[in-house]
Parts: C-alpha cells; structure tokens; sequence
C-alpha cells in the first residue's frame, strides 16, 4: 500500500539521485553545527533547513532534465575529488600487500608488490621509468 504509494508518487518525478545525497548529508552537517549556541547556531540551523528543502524540492522535482543536468554538473565537479578518496580506500585496503607510487610526470597511481627492495618503476600510463624503494 504505502510501497504503491510512493511507486506512483515518484513516477515522473526526480527521486533522490546523488547530488541529494550530498544536500541530504549537508542537512545534518548544519543541524549537527545548529547546536553551537548564539547566532552561529541559528545561521546553521537555517542553513540546514535551506538545504533540506533543496533536498526535497530536487527529489520531487518534475523537471527532470534540468535535475539531471544538475546531477552530472555535480559529478563532473566532484569527480577528481571522489578519485583521490576512492585511491586512499585502495592504498589503505593494500597497505600490507603492495606500496604505492605516484607517476613523478603523469601522477598516476601505481601499485607494486612489497618487499622487493630497491626497484625500477615503469609508469604504467606514460612510460615514465623511476626508481622506489618497495
Ligand atoms: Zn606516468
């Protein structure tokens, strides 16, 4: 019943993509900052009520090619962002297994096996040859 109900309720709407996610997460980041007593707190606490209603008006948005373009401009902006914090989740999970470099020409990131020594490195992506100590 309620499922059927929000089925019909976000057809043709925008729903909640990933740039929600992000003023969804502002939302609580002022609400949290809104416990800071004085005029600091009550800029926060509006801050976050502006960002739940961009949250929510973005969700049920109608007009989805322009929430859509908004959503890739989002992506588009953060995408170097979310690289470098997807690298740090990789670095960390193989902390024990491999040792890290970064291209000194292209900065791309490159894995090898630790425990080597002292080796040559060749860049994966420009051919780029250094050396590093595994
Ligand atoms: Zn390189």
């Amino acid at each position: 019943m309620i499922r059927r109900f929000l089925f019909n309720f976000f057809r043709g709407r925008n729903g909640f993509d990933r740039l929600c996610l992000f003023t969804w997460a502002l939302t609580f980041v002022f609400l949290l900052l809104s416990f800071i007593p004085g005029w600091v707190g009550l800029i926060m606490q509006a801050l976050s009520f502006v960002f739940l209603f961009i949250t929510l008006f973005r969700a049920i948005s109608r007009n989805i090619p322009r929430r859509s373009a908004e959503n890739a401009k989002y992506l588009e902006l953060t995408a170097g962002l979310r690289r470098k914090l997807r690298n740090m989740k990789t670095r960390f999970s193989q902390r024990k297994e491999y040792k890290f470099f970064t291209c000194p020409t292209c900065h791309t990131l490159l894995r090898v096996p630790r425990g080597k020594g002292r080796i040559q490195i060749t860049c994966s992506k420009c051919g780029n040859r250094f050396s590093g100590k595994t």
